[in-house]
């Protein structure tokens, strides 16, 4: 049997409401008598409430804390009374950057029972693929605030974009490498190149090059504002899209509310060359609009368990959990974000008592 040790950083808000619900599903899954794998949880308190103590929003030595873990099982960042900033920043793309994620997965998954915001005749037949480069772009952290002699309400701020070739050429080719793997093989980059005539010009560059090395891949290239436009028009023309750091991140939210909710959205940040932890959460943040009532939807948080299981090769877990999820929905159990009244527990018990009807099948 495999043995992986996570580290759990359930942060702030429905973080921590959702990561226990993940995590139950790991437990259920290991506890099967045909379980491949054990696993043991290392908890980490870190996020806003520790920053509100300890001035920082994780230990100082917490990026060697984790770094011998097999993966990191994230939940969210960020509450009222400290900037999403500095939450953002002093924690989950700290660990992103250090760790050097740099390939950011987000499936769009189209839930049978879940009403879509999408009016499409064959809407359970779509699912594409977000990739999102997640190490530098716009949030290469590069700029600054400018205090001196403009006088008053004349500040200048600015806020530096990076894109390096390298950079680039990794999550091009690994959106390639993601499109050989699907039926359908075609990658569409989004850019904003019109406008941004430096980085997104590279960018395109470094696209136009590494797609003459697939000549079995089907590729186009879009503005990011009209692509927003086609994720609501031609969903059927998506599969996998490759885009920076802030326009994958926009393009991904508008991808999971079509699908009905942000709260079903799964998230793998990975360090595909395997030398530093990976990190699994869902795309939503904390929510502090409905945190401690129960009723956050677990599905983003339990699909990313899924993608975390794929990663530590337990592909055939991950399709189970996938399709239990699946098989909740469809029986009728929606939190109230998908249109029902299941509470955030109700939902997890439904994906687990689907589960068992797996195994018990098998
Ligand atoms: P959000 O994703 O937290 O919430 C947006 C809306 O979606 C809210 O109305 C919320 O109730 C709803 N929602 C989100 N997840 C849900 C779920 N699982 N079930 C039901 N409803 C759900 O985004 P926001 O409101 O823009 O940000 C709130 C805080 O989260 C901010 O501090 C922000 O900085 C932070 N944030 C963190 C991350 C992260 O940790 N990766 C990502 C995005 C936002
Ligand atoms: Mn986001």
């Amino acid at each position: 049997k495999q043995h992986f040790k996570l580290a759990v950083i359930p942060g702030d808000g429905i973080g921590k409401e959702v990561i226990n619900e993940g995590i139950r599903v790991l437990e259920f899954l290991s506890t099967q008598s045909n379980s491949k794998f054990t696993f043991e949880t290392d908890y980490f308190p870190w996020g806003c409430e520790y920053y509100l103590e300890n001035g920082k929003m994780m230990a100082d030595d917490g990026l060697e804390k984790i770094e011998d873990h097999d993966a990191i099982y994230f939940g969210a960042v960020g509450f009222p009374g400290v900037p999403d900033h500095i939450s953002l920043w002093g924690l989950r793309i700290a660990i992103c950057q250090n760790f050097d994620q740099w390939a950011n997965i987000r499936p769009v998954e189209f839930l049978p029972g879940v009403k879509s915001k999408l009016n499409h005749p064959e809407k359970e037949k779509l699912n594409w693929v977000l990739i999102r480069e997640n190490t530098e772009g716009e949030y290469s952290g590069i700029g600054g605030r400018n205090f001196t002699g403009r006088g008053a309400r004349k500040e200048v701020a600015v806020q530096s974009s990076l894109f390096t070739e390298e950079g680039c050429e990794r999550v091009i080719r690994y959106a390639f490498e993601t499109a050989l793997k699907r039926d359908r093989k075609k990658v569409t980059s989004v850019t904003k190149s019109n406008a941004q005539q430096y980085g997104m010009v590279l960018w395109d560059e470094v696209f136009a090059r590494v797609s003459k090395e697939y000549p079995d891949v089907e590729t186009d290239q879009w503005l990011v504002d009209a692509m927003a436009a086609n994720f609501v028009l031609r969903p059927e023309e998506l599969e996998v899209v490759v885009a920076s750091n802030l326009l994958a991140d926009i393009l991904s939210d508008l991808g999971s509310a079509l699908a009905g909710s942000l709260g079903i959205a799964a998230s793998a940040n990975l360090n595909p060359d395997r030398r530093f932890p990976s990190m699994f959460e869902a795309v939503h943040g904390s929510a502090p609009d409905i945190a401690g009532e129960g009723i956050a939807n677990p599905i983003g948080a339990i699909g990313s368990a899924a993608l975390m299981l794929e990663h530590l090769g337990l592909k055939e877990e991950a399709v189970l959990v996938n399709q239990a999820i699946k098989d909740a929905t469809q029986s009728g159990f929606l939190t109230a974000d998908i249109g029902g009244n299941t509470s955030t527990k109700e939902m997890t018990d439904s994906i687990l008592q689907q589960l068992s009807n797996i195994y018990e099948k098998a």
